[in-house]
């Protein structure tokens, strides 16, 4: 920055007069000073108030002007290409300068001088974002291509070299931090733990992360790194999680197409939120004739017709990429909307593809078979129901539930050999200890 030429003429103008008042202070009276001087100092106040000052010590008033902040040399050994230059009291980007000042940038990004990185060439001291905007330069477009200029130029071997071991280096830690992320998720994912708890800080997810920090130092470096880029919010855990549910749903899809054909199973339930859920699993049989019954989602159904959720299958084979006239089976409950002979979710699909037979599902038969053979004894349902009164009367009071844990401790140790009439045991026990 430029002095205004009054300005500069009557700074020089007080210093001269300060300096002949010195040589003079022996000799002469200067305790008032004259007409002239004191215009000087007129001036000179003047000109400190509305002019910016380059001088060293005008630099000390500048710094405390922004809060005290400086350059920081940290910043320039961890990224080799800033340079800080004393004269203008800002930092360059080393990189971005070269490839302008050799005309080594593509034409697209030659308009450096208009963009956003410009004041990476012509100074840049806001020193309060220094190492975001740092990071934020190292990973601009612009650099990377000025970057990708120099590293191609003959000659200045060494920075190039020291630039890429940067990058390699920077890039290891960066799949190492990023490898313990994606273990922790899959960790609770796999043991059903939620990741998230009341506050971020106490979510299982950062207090995994941190007791795995206590046995490995990159990872405590890691979590403890002054960059904002870590990659543990709970945006980037949903992302981790929905790109792992689509590699296993991939590798899935792999397996069925290798075998070919396959069935289909479906069901569907309302969740404990009242929304209804789909749930769609598919069979198949591998090369070593191991029969697979894999799940493949749950798919929210807003109505339960038959066409709505013969359309959510259709839709979820189609997302998956699997061929509907694959299928040689399919299987559901006995309620009318699945199994209807006319427009039932079976009829549709066989209207598609006859070879998909329907069968009845067994699991629910069985179920049917054995609700309607207990019907039909007394004894069997009336056991059932004094057993379901009982254990309603014993999950009605807390009190009542301890005294039964105890009584069923002391019944496990006494009759640990005969487990199975324990249940009848219990119920005599506690009837007669409640009276
Ligand atoms: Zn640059």
């Amino acid at each position: 920055m430029k002095r205004g030429s009054k300005g500069q003429a009557s700074i020089d103008m007080f210093l001269k007069k300060k300096q002949k008042s010195g040589e003079d202070e022996k000799g002469a009276d200067t305790s008032q000073p004259d007409a002239e001087t004191a215009e000087s100092y007129s001036i000179v106040s003047t000109t400190l108030l509305t002019q910016p000052m380059t001088t060293d010590a005008a630099r000390g008033y500048v710094k405390e002007s922004t809060g005290g902040r400086k350059f920081q040399e940290k910043w320039s050994k961890e990224f080799t290409w800033v340079q800080y230059d004393p004269e203008k009291d800002a930092m360059t980007c080393s990189v971005c300068s070269w490839a302008l000042a050799n005309n080594r940038v593509r034409p697209g990004v030659k308009n450096i001088l208009d963009g956003q990185e410009k004041k990476w060439i012509e100074g840049f001291n806001s020193w309060r974002k220094g190492m975001y905007a740092i990071q934020k330069h190292n990973e601009s477009s612009h650099h990377n291509e000025c970057l990708s200029a120099k590293l191609n130029e003959d000659g200045s071997q060494d920075m190039i070299n020291t630039i890429c071991r940067k990058s390699v280096k920077s890039k290891e830690e960066n799949r190492r931090g990023l490898k313990a992320i994606f273990d922790a998720v899959l960790y609770l994912a796999r043991q059903g733990q939620s990741l998230r708890g009341h506050t971020e800080e106490e979510s299982n997810f950062k207090q995994l992360l941190k007791f795995c920090s206590k046995y490995n130092q990159e990872i405590k470096g890691w979590i403890n790194r002054p960059s904002k880029f870590k990659w543990i919010v709970p945006e980037i855990q949903n992302e981790i999680l929905n790109q792992s549910c689509h590699e296993i749903l991939r590798n899935l899809v792999k397996k069925i197409h290798k075998s070919k054909w396959y069935s289909v199973i479906a069901d569907e339930t309302a969740d404990i939120s009242r929304k209804e859920q789909l749930s769609i699993c598919l069979h198949h049989v591998d090369d070593s004739l191991l029969v697979h019954e894999d799940f493949i989602g749950f798919y929210s159904v807003e109505t339960t017709t038959a066409l709505n959720i013969f359309n959510t299958i259709q839709q979820a084979l189609l997302s998956l990429n699997i061929d509907i006239q694959m299928c040689r089976g399919q299987s559901y409950d006995g309620a009318a909307n699945m199994r209807g002979h006319i427009s039932g979710v079976q009829k549709r699909f066989t209207e598609i593809n006859p070879l998909a037979t329907y069968v009845y599902c067994a699991g629910h038969q069985i179920n049917l078979v054995v609700q309607e053979c207990f019907s039909q004894n007394h004894h069997a349902v009336t056991a059932l129901e004094v057993l379901s009164c009982v254990v309603n009367f014993i999950k009605g009071s807390p009190k009542r539930f301890s005294d039964f844990s105890k009584i069923n401790d002391d019944a496990t140790k006494a009759k640990s050999h005969a487990a199975a009439c324990t249940a009848a045991y219990r119920v005599t026990a506690v009837t007669s200890q409640l009276g």
